[in-house]
């Protein structure tokens, strides 16, 4: 049985002429059924006949990720523990903006990178997600916001679970499909791809001109970096700028920057002015993140007046640096976090 939300684009419409022998535009009514619609049953596509819908169900079902668990924060952030057709249990974070939600997507089972100071990276990797468990997540977060009568989901952050970049394939196939307007209709200059950084997978997304970079950077020398994420420092953080600075980008548009702070490890002074001078103003942000604390790790998170003279710091060096909110820390919406209870 084929799994409809498995299929792109294009593998639906070689599905369509192939595998059912119908007519293209057949392929266009499905997919509008599937993305646009968020039908989860072949019967309600009724501008397909029925001799076309029970030929279509006796060779393909529609199965989105099911939901295990919900956590809502006392703060409007809600996070969705999600259970894949395998079992496996993956996370997807919906954030309240003003007008409008912004969905956290995961892009893997686990995580391979093992950043010493994030949950995921401690569960270890299991596998990729597939094209449709990643978009699946966007039927799920749409069709729970939609039920609820709740602001409209605009925008997505590849931040949630797993290394995007090292799931390269899918995650192209991903970005390729949002913005169809019979479909998802999701630009992808209103979503950010966050990455520890490839320096060659950064080159693909590039020259492709569909993804927009968040770098998770957390240190401002190689020495640093390679202490707190020993994995991602196999890239030496020279190779990295070098690569972000060749990154194809309109004029007002900024790479970001993620700058997780860590008490006495990444958070004084020098770190700042180490980080301003990494920094190209005119092609970069900052987003400083306070550590959202869980028990077992050996960090705790700044006080208050420490991450604001940070950001200050940065300020004073010319730099455009935002402190981000810390959202739904009552529900642990941290990366990993609401998994790694659920495990254990
Ligand atoms: N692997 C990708 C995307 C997933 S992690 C990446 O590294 O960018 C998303 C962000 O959450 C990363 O910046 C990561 O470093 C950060 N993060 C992980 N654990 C965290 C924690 N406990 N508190 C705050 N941010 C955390």
């Amino acid at each position: 049985m084929q799994n409809l939300i498995e299929l792109t684009k294009n593998d639906l419409e070689a599905f369509v002429a192939e595998d059912l022998k119908e007519h293209r535009f057949r392929a266009e009514q499905i997919w509008q059924w599937l993305w646009q619609k968020r039908v989860r049953d072949i019967d309600a596509m009724t501008n397909l006949s029925k001799p076309l819908r029970e030929k279509l169900a006796a060779m393909a079902t529609i199965a989105w990720p099911a939901i295990a668990r919900v956590a809502e924060s006392r703060d409007g952030t809600i996070k969705l523990l999600l259970r894949m057709g395998d079992g496996a249990l993956i996370e997807t974070v919906l954030i309240p903006m003003q007008d409008r939600y912004s969905q956290c997507l995961s892009t893997q089972v686990g995580c391979a990178m093992a950043c010493t100071f994030c949950n995921t990276g401690k569960l270890g990797f299991e596998r990729n997600l597939t094209y449709g468990e990643i978009m699946g997540q966007i039927l799920v977060g749409r069709q729970y916001l939609e039920d609820r009568g709740m602001n409209p989901l605009k925008n997505l952050v590849f931040m949630g679970m797993g290394e995007p970049l090292l799931n390269l394939d899918n995650l192209i196939k991903v970005l390729t499909d949002l913005p169809c307007e019979r479909g998802l209709s999701l630009s992808w200059r209103r979503s950010m791809v966050s990455t520890v950084g490839f320096p060659d997978k950064l080159n693909i997304l590039g020259d492709l001109e569909i993804a927009l970079p968040a770098i998770s950077l957390h240190a401002p020398t190689q020495e640093l970096r390679a202490k707190i994420m020993p994995k991602a420092a196999k890239v030496h953080l020279d190779d990295l700028m070098a690569a972000l600075a060749a990154y194809p980008m309109r004029p007002r548009e900024r790479i970001t920057f993620e700058y997780l702070l860590l008490k006495d490890v990444n958070d004084s002074m020098e770190h700042a002015d180490q980080l301003a001078r990494l920094i190209d103003r005119k092609k970069g942000k900052i987003n400083l993140i306070a550590y959202n604390a869980t028990e077992g790790m050996p960090y705790e998170a700044p006080e208050r007046g420490k991450v604001e003279a940070f950001e200050k710091r940065l300020w004073d060096h010319g730099l455009t640096a935002f402190i981000r909110r810390s959202m739904g820390a009552d529900i642990k919406a941290a990366c990993g976090q609401l998994k790694a209870d659920e495990v254990k």
